[in-house]
């Protein structure tokens, strides 16, 4: 197989687990930098190029994109697809998971549960929001944060109220949750490719921090996941289109409920903390999936 990741850094540890995984299969694999690609669209008529030379012959397409270009980004990934190169997480895929308030919609669309969620615009609807949500604890979370920040717990409906304020204010957009108080500064992340999750950690937060985020100081250890939450960390992935994907979830008393699904979860925590090759795990299932490649084979 010819495979290209699509990854800003080729020095992060995620994106050289990968290619070192590809290459002792006999694979050959390029990371190429998404904002690097150049298109050409036209009807019938769809090219990369990169540095000066058109991209081709690839089999497939790993996409490690980050949040700070999911528009190029996505856009370059489109064009491999419409150039007939296979990937696991297609670009609408990775779109709908970068998107945490529709990826709640989805979810909840297909009885995936999840923390009791409101989100409204209008600050007169403030006070009615939070009654529908009960009685704080309540977590309120930027919807464009990432790991743990712009995460707030609030103790108290006036605090809620007076958070709220303070984001409106600065135009941010975020969703407020009911506080899972049994997850007891736990989460579950389940990384899945394909049909299987090939390894899962419980993460914990620090001391006094309520946040499991291992950017945060949180600590991780291999956990066994029960029926449950293999089917949901499953279904959470099927639903949202991504063959590949870190799945968050926090153990509540009735039953996994899922914070998130990362579309390019991080290799390095997880192979760390459970041992798994989980690199290898997605190489072979690119190799798999793409057509008209045998695992290994040199290419004609
Ligand atoms: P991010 O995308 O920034 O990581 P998350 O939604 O995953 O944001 O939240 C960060 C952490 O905060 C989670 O890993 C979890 O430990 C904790 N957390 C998030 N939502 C809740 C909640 N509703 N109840 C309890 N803990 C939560
Ligand atoms: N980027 C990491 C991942 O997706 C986040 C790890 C963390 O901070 O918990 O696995």
């Amino acid at each position: 197989m010819k495979l290209a990741i699509l990854s800003r850094n080729t020095k992060l540890v995620s994106t050289q687990r990968l290619v070192e995984a590809a290459r002792a299969r006999g694979h050959t694999v390029r990371v190429l930098d998404p904002l690097r690609c150049y298109m050409h669209i036209a009807p019938g008529r769809f090219q990369l190029n990169y540095k000066g030379k058109p991209l081709a012959d690839f089999d497939a397409v790993l996409p490690r994109i980050g949040a700070s270009v999911t528009r190029y980004g996505t856009a370059v990934l489109r064009q491999f697809e419409l150039m007939g190169v296979y990937t696991p997480n297609p670009s609408d895929a990775v779109l709908r998971a970068r998107d945490k308030l529709r990826c709640h919609q989805l979810l909840a669309a297909q009885g995936i549960d999840l923390p009791l969620t409101v989100f409204g615009d209008n600050p007169d609807d403030t006070a009615d929001l939070l009654q529908l949500l009960g009685e704080p604890p309540h977590v309120i979370k930027l919807t464009e944060g990432t790991q743990g920040a712009g995460v707030i717990l609030t103790e108290r409906n006036s605090s809620s109220k007076s958070v709220i304020e303070a984001l409106r204010g600065l135009y941010a957009n975020f969703l407020v949750q009911e506080f899972i108080a049994e997850a007891d500064g736990s989460d579950l992340r389940c990384f899945v490719v394909g049909d299987r999750v090939v390894a899962a950690m419980r993460r914990r937060a620090p001391a006094g921090d309520f946040r499991s985020n291992l950017h945060r100081g949180g600590s991780a250890e291999p956990v066994e996941l029960d029926a449950a939450e293999v089917e949901t960390a499953l279904r959470a992935a099927q639903v949202l289109g991504l063959g590949v994907a870190g799945v968050d979830m926090l153990r509540s008393r009735r039953g996994p409920l899922v914070l998130e699904v990362n579309a390019s979860p991080g290799l390095e925590g997880i192979e760390a903390a459970t041992g798994v090759d989980v690199a290898g795990a997605v190489v072979d299932y690119l190799a798999a999936g793409c057509p008209g490649t045998r695992r290994g084979a040199p290419r004609p």
